[in-house]
């Protein structure tokens, strides 16, 4: 049930916190149907957080040296191969590479606004292998297409990870986002076992090293939101398949994009943590994917760990007292 302090239950987590008046909700919108895999925005996280190179050889198994969201891994872009036959081709109005499409063609700006700029008329598209993978000789369909998303932590309504903290290190801020400071946490990683999303991670590495045993996930760069700026992945992605801003209006944005996407024929494409009466009543970050989250690793109907918790402790209580009035009956049975 929804009310202050709840576990559960549609809120705006920043009121619910005890913030007075605060700042509209910020969060992030990843539409992974333009994510081209670059890996700007992991490296763009990386750098301005100060994190750690997670090594430089290719996992065997993807085109991917990071694998998962880890310590040091606060941005991570999933490639995901598929087989022909899935997917009926269709052109997800993935962007150019040349000149602005306004310069030379000024009619040729994207659909409603909706999406990054098509490219210019007679401009090369050299990404447009992205909308459908290779071609077969035989029937001129794509054989495989690739699924690219950049996960990140959800920023979760209901975040577990902060209501089984005990130090505090975890807090909910102003603009409803969850962040660990540091050096108030002591390590003992009951963030790791709670997040659903399975986020959140200690450091590991030599004594002494930064943040070493410390729990380690994206702030959403409090940093540059609390200063007007965007946070550094959104900032570096170039096809704005990250985006930032008011959740309200990213929100409202992801409805108008998923609906053209299914216009025009992608019948996967769907939202994932945008809906308040989901297990973790909604996230701050959520995305638009075209395919099952399983497909890019992601639980396809996550709860928040802590939800049963009141419940839990209010049956532990009757129980209790229910104990001690069986112990105080029997007593006074036996006096008599
Ligand atoms: S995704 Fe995990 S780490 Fe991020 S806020 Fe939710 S519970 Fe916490
Ligand atoms: S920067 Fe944007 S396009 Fe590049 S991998 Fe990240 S989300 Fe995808």
């Amino acid at each position: 049930m929804a009310g202050r302090n709840s576990l559960f239950g549609p809120v705006d987590p920043a009121q619910d916190a005890g913030y007075e008046a605060p700042p509209a909700r910020k969060g992030f919108f990843t539409d992974t149907s333009v994510c081209i895999g670059c890996k700007a925005c992991e490296v763009a996280c990386k750098e301005w957080n100060l994190l750690p190179d997670d090594g430089f050889d290719l996992l065997g198994s993807s085109y991917d040296n990071t694998g998962a969201l880890g310590a040091n891994t606060w941005r991570h872009v999933a490639f995901v191969e598929q087989p022909a036959g899935r997917v009926a081709p269709v052109s997800l109005g993935m962007p150019g590479v040349g000149p602005p499409a306004g310069a030379l063609a000024p009619s040729g700006a994207s659909a409603g606004g909706l999406g990054p700029p098509a490219p210019a008329e007679g401009a090369p598209n050299l990404l447009e292998a992205l909308d459908g993978g290779t071609e077969t000789e035989g029937d001129g369909h794509p054989d495989f297409r690739w699924l690219m998303s950049s996960n990140v932590c959800k920023h979760c309504t209901h975040a577990a990870c902060l209501d089984v903290c005990p130090t505090g290190a975890l807090f909910r801020t102003e603009f409803g986002t969850v962040v660990v400071q540091d050096d108030v946490c002591n390590g003992c990683g009951y963030c790791v076992a709670a997040c659903p999303f399975g986020v959140i991670e200690r450091r590991k590495g030599p004594a002494g090293a930064r943040n070493v045993g410390i729990a380690q996930k994206c702030t959403l760069c409090y940093d540059r939101i609390g200063d007007g700026l965007e946070p550094a992945c959104a900032k570096a992605c170039p096809t704005e398949s990250i985006q930032y801003g008011d959740l309200d209006e990213l929100r409202e944005r992801a409805d108008a994009r998923v609906r053209r996407l299914q216009d025009e024929g992608v019948e996967g494409a769907r939202l994932y943590g945008h809906d308040p009466h989901d297990g973790v009543s909604g996230t701050g970050a959520f995305f638009l994917l075209l395919d099952e989250p399983e497909v890019y690793g992601l639980p396809p109907d996550p709860v928040v760990t802590t939800r049963d918790l009141p419940q839990m402790f209010n049956r532990a209580g009757m129980a209790g007292l229910a104990l001690l009035a069986g112990a105080a009956l029997s007593f006074l049975g036996g006096r008599r």
